[in-house]
């Protein structure tokens, strides 16, 4: 049996013919898995959907109830039987919920990572190394230049900024699903106990990691503030509200934004953010490597990001790879990936 005759790739996402059925599809199809609940690997439309309980329920909150004809919930390290194949998921460290679908047939294990980290995260699962022949492996940070270091250092460099400029606000952008929620778990974890604001995008998505039992401390909204009473307070907002009018609520306002492409200064000078926090929820070009590695994978599969460096790191390393031309995933660490919902 190749790979092939389990999984191939589309263009709308890798698909499995005697499974019938595609991982994170691009567009409507009957019946999809979906690792994580990031816009761009879980659209609405699909026919039916199989996926953890939170990235349905993530799913439910974006896109409303009827987002998909049915909904089937599998939790981590459970199998299910599908024409003859075998899928099981397991965690990804990426977000609440995340996912990697192990799919295997005929003695052969296919991994399809999703987005991942491995470095630890206290809003979600650890990522679990599972042992394969073929690892489909993101590839957004997959440049050596990529390394994210220490997000507690990065969080360091946030409330030393605030005790220095305590008549400013800080206003920090990150994605609404999962790095925000991440962030307010370290900013909690470094000591910082007072009130943390929220622009009204990410109030949903928040409310529902903390039902799922993470605690982050006590939460307001920045529209029920005044302005003097938002001076020296942190205001966690979508990266693209930055550069909105909205930001003329808050008293001097002092750009941050957490992302991994805050590691090219050229870029966060470009984007106007003040306090660059490279913060990412997708492994760094040592975390993708080692995890490679670690998989024991013969065959490397790449997607999602800058294919090129990794699948020639992986032909030195006497890997098979190949790069997949799916069309349609974005990267949620840019600025412009994350509209929310309008705030009201
Ligand atoms: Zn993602
Ligand atoms: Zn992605």
């Amino acid at each position: 049996m190749r790979p092939e005759d389990i999984l191939v790739p589309t263009p709308a996402g890798v698909c499995c013919k005697p499974g019938g059925f595609h991982i994170d599809p691009t567009r409507p199809v009957e019946r999809a898995l979906i690792t994580h609940a990031h816009s761009d690997h879980a659209r609405a439309g699909h026919g039916a959907v199989l996926a953890t309980r939170e990235t349905l329920d993530l799913m439910r909150l974006r896109y409303g109830d009827n987002f998909a004809g049915t909904t089937q919930a599998i939790a981590y390290g459970d199998s299910l039987e599908l024409g003859g194949v075998t899928v099981t998921f397991h965690p990804a460290g990426h977000v609440l919920g995340s996912a990697q679908i192990a799919v295997a047939a005929g003695g052969l294990k296919i991994v399809a990572s999703g987005d991942y980290k491995t470095i630890a995260d206290p809003t979600c699962a650890p990522f679990e190394l599972v042992p394969c022949d073929v690892f489909i492996t993101e590839a957004t940070f997959a440049l050596p230049v990529f390394r994210h270091g220490d997000p507690d250092a990065e969080i360091a460099k946030l409330l030393r900024s605030i005790a220095l400029f305590p008549e400013r606000a800080h206003l920090v952008g990150a994605y609404s699903l999962g790095k925000a929620q991440r962030l307010i778990a370290l900013i909690r974890r470094a000591g910082y106990d007072a009130p943390i604001y929220l622009h009204g995008a990410m109030d949903g998505i928040t409310r529902y990691y903390e039902s799922r039992g993470t605690g982050l401390g006590e939460l307001r909204l920045a529209r029920g503030a005044s302005k003097p009473n938002l001076a020296g307070t942190i205001t966690i907002c979508p990266p693209s509200a930055l550069n909105d009018l909205w930001t003329r609520r808050f008293p001097d306002p002092l750009a941050a934004f957490a992302s991994g492409w805050m590691r090219v200064r050229a870029r966060a000078r470009q984007q106007g953010v003040a306090l660059p926090l490279v913060i990412s929820d997708h492994a760094d070009w040592d975390g993708l490597t080692a995890t490679i590695a670690a998989t024991g994978a013969g065959e490397i599969w790449v997607t999602h990001g800058q294919e090129d460096a990794l699948v020639h790191w992986c032909g030195t390393r006497g890997l098979k790879a190949r790069p997949l031309d799916i069309v349609g995933y974005g990267d949620e660490d840019e600025p412009s990936a994350d509209t929310g919902e309008a705030e009201p």
